[in-house]
């Protein structure tokens, strides 16, 4: 079993160079009008932001996140604002159930935000209460926004300081939004955790998908058992709502309006063999289908949407035009497919109204769709080999379990976590069949780790500076594949030196 404690991480952590999914997960908090979104959108700047659920009339109520940039952190930034309503602080005891769920689970940090002017306010509190109550592992930065307009009133601030401490999570600090002030600060508040969390993560002692409690060691659950989270995607008319009504069935739950949100946030959601599915962002694309007689990036820019949130991406193409166009995939269905591997999400693609294809006229070319599609599609995604394909004809009504059966095993791929054990095993068997050759130096793989899953990402521990070349990463990607039967599940694997 490898030495963890030889193991000397090199600080300061290079964020720039972290993988994205790698990177931690801070939500802003707070009772509304205290600037959240302000900030949120100073540290993503003009950077996309990836919108969850449907804005009503009046206000938003989504959820968005970014990559934000803060200096030379990065980080993934969730802004909560959208969660919501009037400011009473039964809205937002009432709409912790869904940001639990929802949101909660998968942030690290927090950055708790309070209005100077005002000072603290009783939602303050209740926001703090709740904070605590959810995610007793976080340890948010309270900042008190709108500070540039103390000028230089700085007792006003010690004053306000004071009080903020009531709250109980340190010392907090001036910061404002609006005008950048105070963005050094929240940059030497963010920095050692975020740092200390990445080192945490890539040393395979904590899970991504946890609040990181930064006393423990561990956090270990079967995320295989959590509810799935699935997006349907596709061009018009390929029959995703077809699908859709085939996979709700009679279990056909709409859920909502859910507290704190509103209706036009109902969710589809279904139970599938004891689990619960969830149908991503399903009432806004619903809403969106029937204007969607547009063009068909607009689908793209839906789908980019709901690639973040999902586990399970179904890619639905249309059979027909396969067999038309002579060919699998359109330009915006290669499109859509790559955005999910490099999301890091599981991929499934369904073909469907395969009952065009039939009948004595047709059936040479119902065989070469079946046999042309699969091959294809490894040629254009040719980063994520064994991609399922399903076919089916979702207006029979029948394609449920041959979709559901390739959704829930590629969400158990995507969940899979290998022992350091049982992969420095396989790895003396993969070098005894292809070895990394040392490129002058000692260069070789100490060991290999799992750090994280979902999906899964490993690290190869390094004895020398030489990196592995990007064939010998390829090897083991396909060796890792196969071995552990990982098809259609983008797997990364990163480096690290180990002195
Ligand atoms: P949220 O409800 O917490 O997302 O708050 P918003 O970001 O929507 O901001 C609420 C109001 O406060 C808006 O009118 C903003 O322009 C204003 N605001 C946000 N940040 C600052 C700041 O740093 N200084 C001042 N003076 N106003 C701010
Ligand atoms: P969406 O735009 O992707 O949601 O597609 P729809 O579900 O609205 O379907 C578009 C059209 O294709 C409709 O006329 C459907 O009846 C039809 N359709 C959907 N699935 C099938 C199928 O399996 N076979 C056939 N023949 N037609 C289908």
């Amino acid at each position: 079993a490898p030495e963890k404690a030889n193991i000397v991480y090199q600080k300061p952590v290079d964020f720039t160079k972290i993988d994205i999914n790698l990177l931690p997960t801070v939500m802003i908090v707070g009772r509304p009008n205290v600037g959240k979104s302000a900030l949120f959108n100073r540290l993503i700047r003009r950077r996309e932001a990836l919108v969850y659920n449907t804005p009503d009339d009046h206000v938003t109520r989504d959820i968005r996140e970014g990559i934000a940039k803060l200096g030379d952190l990065r980080f993934r930034v969730l802004d909560s604002a959208g969660l919501e309503t009037e400011a009473s602080s039964e809205s937002i005891l009432s709409r912790t159930a869904v940001m639990t769920a929802n949101v909660l689970a998968r942030t690290q940090f927090a950055i708790f935000l309070i209005d100077v002017r005002t000072g603290l306010h009783p939602l303050d509190q209740e926001v703090g209460k709740w904070l605590r109550k959810q995610a007793p592992g976080i340890n948010p930065i309270v900042a008190m926004n709108k500070s540039e307009s103390l000028h230089s009133n700085t007792n006003t601030f010690a004053e306000a300081a004071i009080e903020a401490q009531i709250l109980g999570f340190g010392e907090p600090i001036a910061i404002s939004a609006e005008t950048g002030l105070g963005m050094t600060a929240l940059y030497e508040a963010l920095r050692p955790r975020l740092e200390d969390y990445i080192v945490k993560v890539l040393d395979g002692n904590c899970s991504q998908d946890e609040n990181f409690n930064q006393n423990s060691d561990s956090c270990k659950v079967d995320e295989s058992k959590l509810p799935l989270q699935l997006a349907i995607v596709g061009r018009p008319n390929v029959g995703k709502s077809t699908l859709l009504n085939t996979l709700l069935q009679e279990d056909r739950v709409l859920v909502g309006p859910e507290a704190g949100l509103t209706r036009d946030s109902v969710r589809a959601q279904f139970q599938y063999q004891g689990r619960t599915v969830y149908l991503v962002d399903t009432a806004g694309w619903l809403q969106r289908v029937d204007r969607q007689k547009g063009p068909a990036s607009l689908s793209i820019m839906q789908s980019r949407k709901n690639l973040m949130r999902a586990h399970v991406v179904a890619l639905v193409i249309d059979a027909e035009e396969i067999a038309k166009a002579k060919r699998s995939m359109t330009h915006a269905e290669v499109v859509i497919a790559r955005q999910a591997v490099e999301e890091g999400r599981g991929l499934v693609i369904i073909v469907n109204k395969m009952d065009l294809l039939k009948g004595k006229r047709n059936s040479t070319l119902y065989k070469k769709v079946k046999e042309a599609v699969p091959q294809e599609i490894q040629m254009v995604i040719p980063q994520v080999t064994g991609i399922p394909v399903v076919f089916i004809s979702a207006i029979e009504g029948r394609g449920r379990a041959a979709v559901m059966s390739q959704v829930i095993d590629t969400y158990e791929k995507w969940c899979l976590r290998l022992s350091t054990a049982r992969l420095n095993r396989w790895l003396r068997k993969v070098m005894s069949r292809h070895s990394w050759k040392d490129q002058g130096a000692q260069t070789k793989i100490k060991y290999f780790t799992q750090v994280k899953a979902r999906p899964p990402t490993f690290v190869a521990f390094m004895s020398g500076k030489t990196q592995l070349s990007d064939t010998y990463i390829r090897f083991l990607t396909k060796s890792l594949k196969e071995d552990f039967d990982l098809g259609g599940i983008p797997i990364r694997i990163m480096q690290r030196y180990v002195p």
